[in-house]
């Protein structure tokens, strides 16, 4: 017997565990059960989270210098 430590989603911002690995065999997914979390919006989520926090940054150069 061997306990695997508990994957958790790698979704931006999810916290919700990991789906468990096929009982069949090959590797445990990265995302929970949620339908919309999966390679191609976790992508898609840290871009919009990059583009929003430039912006931020790029507002926050102006008053800096
Ligand atoms: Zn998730």
């Amino acid at each position: 017997m061997s306990e695997t430590p508990a994957k958790t989603c790698i979704y931006p911002g999810c916290e919700r565990p990991a789906v468990p690995p096929n009982p069949l065999g090959g590797p445990q997914p990265s995302f929970c059960d949620l339908e919309e979390h999966n390679a191609l919006t976790a992508h898609q989520e840290r871009q919009r989270l990059a583009k929003v926090t430039s912006d931020q940054q790029a507002g926050r150069r102006e008053s800096d210098g």
